[in-house]
């Protein structure tokens, strides 16, 4: 994934960071944060702004 594809662009609500999201992005996609790789859900449209996502228990493997 590149961010030659992202259109639009929203602030992450957790470290600020600037996470790109695509132009056909829409309310309660998940998306997971560039800086911090926090989950997060987009809330609303036209302007993007994001929440963060629910915790959901599972194991990344990291
Ligand atoms: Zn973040």
């Amino acid at each position: 994934m590149t961010l030659d594809t992202m259109t639009e662009r929203a602030a992450c609500p957790d470290c600020g960071a600037g996470v790109g999201l695509a132009a056909d992005t829409e309310v309660t996609e998940i998306v997971v944060c560039t800086g911090c790789a926090v989950e997060l859900e987009v809330v609303a449209v036209g302007p993007v702004t994001l929440a963060l996502a629910p915790e959901i228990e599972e194991d990344w493997g990291e």
